[in-house]
């Protein structure tokens, strides 16, 4: 059985004999399959903050892995905003935003949001994920057509499914192939057109103005996900849409907590009646427990930080040009990225398992990135660079890229 991520979901075999029994052998072959196709997932333990070094089984390796861009995830600001707003607030919130109450810092988070992306108005949700599951489903319903650009991230892909619009997927950053669709899309009630801003397996970034040309054109609505470009984008760092010019383009966006703010959650911005409709309207805002009040503590103080330390995002550009610079020097193919992400692509899972083992060997945490979360044959590294590696990190990751590389012939 080929261990596709279908096959890998399909624990009720039909049987002549009606339901199959609730039996552990069911798990046992999925997992044997996904072992067989190198496809196996395991979470790694680490005994420390996220970085830039962390300890794995006691010993110090550098990490490679975090969207933690800025260094912010443990700064003491960061932490002492969490820890005392814990101390105000308690620790759990309740209940739903709408049910049990909304605390000061989720509203002065939201303020600060909307006057960084200069909006009207912002909407905090648990996640990136649950942000962009009721950001689709309120814009998109059945009737309704979607186009995406084929790279996007799953959160989004899985909104756009449950929306139950109809929906199909554009050649990544095509706005060509995407603008063919659009002229043949035939008779449909609304139109979205749906891109990551920077993207997160790949590191290069929408052609989002061409894009927002194509929205006005064929007057359909362009919703981005920054999560990844937010803080670390623009001359600002308000992201994408900063970076490409085209913030007075696009009315509304989401963006994450948990990548360069350090901490956890999301966020849409727009205008004070888009707001308001999610507020209304998006379940996965309306039907969960509100993020911590500490939580959003912790994003304000590192918002502010963003905003008042430039530098983090000048350093951050210096060690993504000398990683990027090392790796490519020593022959490793990487994808066309111009961001802090550096995939290094290897093909076969398997390849790319050996090559991240052979690199926690030397003392550096990437993990090999396969299948579903990138299209077959293009498994990788994923390094990601942040402002936190001092320029001694990055040579030892270079020293042991060159070593693992040799090793195992990819250069
Ligand atoms: N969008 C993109 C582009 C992402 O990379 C991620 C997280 N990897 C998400 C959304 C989901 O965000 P969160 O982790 O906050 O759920």
């Amino acid at each position: 059985m080929p261990a596709s991520p279908s096959h890998a979901m399909n624990l009720h075999p039909s049987t002549d004999s009606g339901p199959p029994e609730p039996s552990d052998a069911v798990f046992q072959a999925e997992l044997a399959a996904l072992d067989t196709a190198h496809l196996r997932r395991r979470t790694r333990r680490i005994e420390s903050a996220c970085g830039p070094v962390v300890t794995m089984a006691g010993r110090p390796v550098i990490l490679m892995a975090s969207n933690d861009y800025l260094g912010l995830a443990d700064h003491p600001a960061v932490k002492r905003a969490a820890i005392d707003a814990i101390a105000t607030y308690g620790v759990g919130a309740g209940a739903a935003r709408l049910i049990s109450g909304t605390q000061p810092p989720h509203e002065a988070l939201e303020t600060a949001l909307a006057a960084f992306k200069h909006t009207e108005a912002a909407l905090c949700f648990g996640s990136g994920y649950l942000a962009n599951l009721g950001l689709i489903t309120t814009l998109a319903k059945p009737g309704d057509l979607i186009l995406a650009d084929r790279l996007s991230h799953a959160s989004l892909l899985d909104g756009c499914r449950l929306s139950r619009a109809r929906f199909r997927v554009f050649h990544h950053a095509d706005a060509t192939h995407l603008e063919s669709l659009l002229r043949r899309r035939g008779s449909v009630r609304r139109t979205l057109i749906v891109t990551d801003g920077l993207f997160s397996m790949d590191g290069d970034v929408a052609p989002l103005r061409d894009l927002a040309a194509l929205a006005r054109r064929y007057e359909a609505w362009l919703v981005v996900d920054d999560a990844h470009g937010t803080g670390i984008l623009g001359p600002k760092g308000r992201g994408a849409l900063e970076a490409c010019g085209a913030e007075a383009d696009i009315p509304f966006h989401m963006g994450t907590l948990g990548k360069a703010l350090g901490t956890s959650g999301a966020y849409v911005v727009g205008s004070s009646a888009c707001v308001q409709t999610l507020l209304n309207t998006a379940r996965s805002f309306l039907f969960t427990t509100a993020p911590p009040a500490a939580l959003s503590a912790a994003s304000l103080a590192a918002l502010q930080i963003v905003q008042r330390e430039p530098e983090r995002r000048t350093r951050l550009w210096h060690n993504r040009e000398r990683l990027y610079d090392g790796l490519t020097r020593l022959g490793f193919h990487l994808t066309p990225t111009t961001s802090p992400i550096l995939p290094v692509l290897i093909g076969d899972p398997d390849r790319a398992l050996a090559f991240a083992a052979a690199l926690l060997e030397r003392g550096v945490y990437a993990p090999a990135i396969r299948p579903p979360t990138v299209p077959r044959g293009s498994s990788r590294i994923r390094l990601t660079v942040t402002a936190a590696h001092t320029d001694t990190h990055l040579d030892q990751v270079l020293a042991a890229c060159a070593e693992a590389g040799r090793a195992l012939a990819i250069v």
